[in-house]
C-alpha cells in the first residue's frame, strides 16, 4: 500500500490502518469477528494510523465500560450524583478573593469518577451542555447565596467551562439565563477557559467573550503554558487573568525550567495588564518562590482544599472571626 500510484497527472500515496483478529478454536460468530477486527482497526487509527493492531479482549472491555459509563452519566444529574466543591483563591493583599467551583461525580459503589475521564466522555456523547448548564446553575445559586453572607459577599465565583461547551450555540445565553434566574451578580462571576478553546473559531470565541465581558463576567485562562500558548490571542481576548498550571508550580523548587516558565508567565501576564494566579500551591516554599517572582494570587492545598458548600462557608466565616479577633 505504501507504493505511490499515478492517476492522470497526479501521484497519490495511500496508507492503511489494519485491525487483526485471530480466531480458530474460539466459538464465535462472523459478526463478532468483524466487529472485533473493526475495533482493532480503530485502535490502529487512534495510534496514529498507517499501522496495525491485534484485537484483544481488553479493547472490548474498554468499549463496554465507556458505553456503560456514558449511559450512567446521562442520568447523573437527575440521580443527584453530581456536586460542586469550592476551593478558595487568595490574594496576598486582600486575603480570600474568590473560589473555584470544582465538579464531582460520585458514583455509588465506585467512589469519585476522575474529571479527566468524564468531561471528555460528556463531550463525546453529547451531554456536556446539560452537565455544563447544571454546573452554571448550581454555581450561580451559591454565588447569590454568598451575597447575603457578609464575609462572603465580595467573593468571585470561578466556573470551569470546557472548550466544546463554550462553543456550543446558546452558551452565552445559558450564562445570562443562569445569572438572571438566580440573581447572581455577573461582575462576581468568572469563567475559566483553557487554551484549547482558542484553536477553533477564534472570532466566534472573541465575540462571545466580549458579550459576556460587557455584562461584567470575567475570564481566566486555565492551565496556562500547557497548550498552544499563542501570544497573539492573549492581547485579542477579553481576559483578565492567567492561571499558571499546577504542573509548573509542583516543580518550581526542583526544576529550573519550570521555575523559568513560571517567571515568564508572571512577567508576560503582568506586562499585558493581566492578573496572574498560581494553582496547586502546596508548600510554603512554593508560595515564597512565587511571591519572589511577583505572583501574588494563590490557590492550592496550602491555603484551602476544595470544600462542600457548607464546609466552605464555615471555612470563610471561621477565618473571618479569627481576623476580627486579631484586630
Ligand atoms: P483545574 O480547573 O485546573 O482545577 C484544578 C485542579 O487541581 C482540581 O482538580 C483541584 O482539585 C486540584 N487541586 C487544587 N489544589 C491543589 C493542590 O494544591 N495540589 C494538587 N495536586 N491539586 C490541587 P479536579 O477537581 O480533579 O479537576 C480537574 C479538572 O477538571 C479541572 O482542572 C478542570 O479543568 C476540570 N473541571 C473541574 N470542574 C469542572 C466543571 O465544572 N466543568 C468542566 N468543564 N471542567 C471542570
Ligand atoms: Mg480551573
Ligand atoms: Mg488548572
Amino acid at each position: 500500500m505504501a507504493e505511490p500510484f499515478q492517476s492522470q497527472s497526479l501521484q497519490y500515496r495511500a496508507s492503511g490502518s489494519v485491525g487483526i483478529n485471530l480466531f480458530g478454536h474460539l466459538p464465535t460468530t462472523v459478526d463478532e469477528l468483524i466487529r472485533h477486527a473493526d475495533l482493532a482497526m480503530y485502535q490502529a487509527k487512534t495510534a496514529g494510523k498507517n499501522t496495525y493492531r491485534f484485537f484483544d479482549s481488553g479493547m472490548q472491555k474498554m468499549v463496554d465500560e465507556r458505553a456503560w459509563m456514558g449511559n450512567e452519566l446521562r442520568h447523573a444529574v437527575q440521580r443527584k450524583q453530581l456536586s460542586l466543591h469550592y476551593q478558595g483563591q487568595f490574594d496576598v493583599q486582600h486575603g480570600l478573593v474568590g473560589a473555584e467551583a470544582l465538579l464531582l461525580w460520585s458514583f455509588p459503589g465506585r467512589g469519585l469518577v476522575p474529571l479527566e475521564v468524564f468531561i471528555p466522555l460528556a463531550e463525546q456523547i453529547g451531554v456536556i451542555r446539560e452537565l455544563g448548564n447544571w454546573v452554571l446553575g448550581v454555581a450561580c445559586v451559591e454565588l447569590a447565596r454568598w451575597a447575603a453572607i457578609p464575609p462572603m459577599a465580595h467573593l468571585v465565583m470561578a466556573v470551569n467551562v470546557s472548550s466544546q461547551q463554550f462553543q456550543l450555540p446558546g452558551f452565552v445565553a445559558a450564562v445570562f439565563d443562569a445569572l438572571s434566574r438566580t440573581g447572581a451578580r455577573p461582575d462576581r462571576s468568572k469563567l475559566e477557559l483553557t487554551e484549547s478553546v482558542l484553536i477553533q473559531d477564534l472570532s466566534g470565541v472573541r465575540r462571545s467573550m466580549a458579550t459576556l465581558k460587557a455584562h461584567g463576567v470575567g475570564f481566566s485562562l486555565d492551565d496556562f503554558g500547557t497548550g498552544y500558548s499563542s501570544l497573539k490571542y492573549l492581547k485579542q481576548l477579553a481576559l483578565e487573568q492567567l492561571k499558571i498550571d499546577q504542573s509548573f508550580v509542583a516543580d518550581v523548587m526542583t526544576d529550573s525550567h519550570d521555575a523559568a516558565i513560571a517567571r515568564t508567565i508572571v512577567t508576560l501576564g503582568h506586562s499585558l495588564g493581566l492578573q496572574v494566579i498560581a494553582e496547586g500551591v502546596e508548600t510554603v516554599a512554593q508560595r515564597d518562590f512565587l511571591l519572589s517572582i511577583g505572583c501574588n494570587i494563590f490557590q492550592g492545598y496550602l491555603y484551602s482544599e476544595p470544600h462542600s458548600a457548607k464546609a466552605f462557608e464555615d471555612f470563610v466565616c471561621i477565618k473571618q472571626r479569627g481576623a476580627n479577633a486579631q484586630a
